[in-house]
């Protein structure tokens, strides 16, 4: 890849700057220089519209994009768990790599240029590994490459149903039976990872539910000595930290910090149901916190403490998670929308700062620190939003961050470059082709009995 000039008609350039005639130069996969208000060469791509860094989607398990529609019935989150399970025992690494790479392109359609994925799914039934034990996490990878985003799979260990409790029924194939089994798992995960353009590897902890403060321990000192992201569920569900709480006598954020597993290079994903100690035991030593907004409302998780975690020092990120959508203007607006239900006061988080989280700080949580802003140096992810359609129309520029951020949709991103190369155009994915029609035969496949009864080695 040589070098390619865009020529932006409007760009946010961090915070609230917003600039016109914005000349992006881009050497290979790194962005080379930014000059705003510049006089446009001859040759180049125009972008009209605006144009953002790429979008960081810090907390995805790509299989749930299978449920969209499927599960809406009374019910409580639990109960969605087990329509959920029955999707993860019907998968195998070619229906989930064909599954993952149409959402994942369905992602990148929407201008996410960077996935976190919450890898649990590793064995086949019964819990037995395959052949290659990481059949399934190198499906995703391939996946994830076709699709054109960045990865950084969180291999997350997994290894009781509840706190002294076996593992049962699928959750077997997300068990790799002890924190050290996990490792070597891992470990050769990692080695595959490190092989792979656009690729990363972190550790995760599936919960404190799932995961006993020792092993909890050793996945994060794995994570510490690769200095790789470290990512976990932290009290989605007021029942997840009564379970804990009987068990261990404590919090899952006072666990992880007994363990030392809280820090700059952790994300808690939802911190839903946090106490005062918890929220001053994140913030003090900077832990990201990853809200899924669209999730926790869609599975009646609640409105987490977004407010008070920013103003203790903890980075926000946003993920799509079980993608019941998957839409990053979605995601930014709710964490400001749903702090106005709770508070009942407005303005608690700027257009600016939403943005921040769902680019650089999203970036820097997945371990991508150089990405998520146009800057030089930092890596080619660009995004643009058509600001000519109806939803967007209004005076030229004029709060245009703010009509962004609280109007657009996906279906307003119209070009998308990933590491330097165009993945979007027109709104139509240059790798995948016919996205739609990738999902419907990816999902329907799933569908039909010889996927579940297909043997497993
Ligand atoms: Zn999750």
């Amino acid at each position: 890849m040589g070098l390619m000039r865009y020529l932006c008609e409007a760009a946010w350039l961090g915070g609230t700057d917003v600039a016109r005639d914005v000349l992006v130069t881009v050497e290979g996969d790194r962005i080379g220089a930014v000059e705003a208000g510049a006089r446009m060469p001859r040759t180049g791509v125009a972008l009209s519209g605006l144009t953002l860094p790429g979008f960081a989607n810090v907390h995805s398990h790509a299989f749930h994009r299978a449920l969209r529609g499927r599960t809406e019935r009374p019910g409580s989150f639990w109960t969605w768990r087990d329509e959920m399970y029955e999707v993860a025992a019907a998968l195998d690494p070619g229906s989930y790599q064909r599954l993952a790479r149409a959402a994942y392109a369905e992602m990148v359609l929407a201008g996410f240029t960077v996935v976190g994925e919450f890898h649990y799914l590793h064995h086949g039934a019964g819990g037995r590994p395959y052949e290659d034990p990481n059949a399934m996490g190198s499906a995703i990878l391939s996946a994830a490459g076709d699709a054109g985003i960045r990865m950084t799979l969180l291999d997350a260990c997994y290894l009781e149903r509840a706190p002294g409790q076996a593992v049962a029924g699928v959750q077997e194939r997300f068990s790799d039976g002890s924190a050290a089994s996990w490792a070597s798992r891992a470990g050769a995960l990692a080695q595959v990872v490190e092989g792979r353009r656009g690729a990363r590897i972190g550790a995760g902890v599936h919960s404190l539910r799932a995961v006993p403060p020792p092993a909890v321990e050793a996945v994060a000192s794995w994570a510490a000595e690769r200095r790789a992201p470290l990512h976990v569920h932290v009290s989605e569900q007021p029942a997840e930290n009564d379970e804990v709480a009987a068990a261990y006598g404590a919090s899952p954020t006072a666990l992880l910090a007994s363990v030392g597993a809280l820090g700059p290079r952790t994300t808690a994903v939802h911190a839903t149901h946090l106490g005062a100690a918890d929220i001053d035991a994140m913030g003090a030593c900077g832990t990201t916190v990853c809200m899924c907004p669209t999730t926790e409302r869609f599975l009646a998780d609640g409105i987490g403490p977004a407010r008070a975690l920013a103003d203790e020092g903890c980075p926000l990120v946003l993920g799509t998670d079980c993608h019941a959508i998957v839409d990053p203007f979605e995601e930014m607006r709710a964490l400001e929308l749903d702090e106005r239900l709770v508070s009942r006061r407005r303005g608690r988080f700027a257009a600016g700062t939403l943005l921040e989280a769902a680019s650089s700080a999203g970036y820097e949580a997945l371990g991508w620190p150089e990405g998520g802003r146009l800057a030089p140096g930092a890596l080619a992810d660009l995004v643009t939003v058509d600001l000519g359609s109806v939803r967007l129309a209004g005076a030229g520029l004029d709060h245009v961050l703010e009509r962004v951020v609280f109007a657009a949709t996906a279906a307003d991103v119209h070009h998308v470059v990933a590491g330097g190369r165009a993945v979007v155009e027109g709104g139509r994915h240059l790798l995948v082709g016919d996205v739609p029609a990738q999902l419907a035969s990816a999902i329907g496949a799933l569908e039909a009995p010889a996927a579940s009864a297909k043997p497993l080695r």
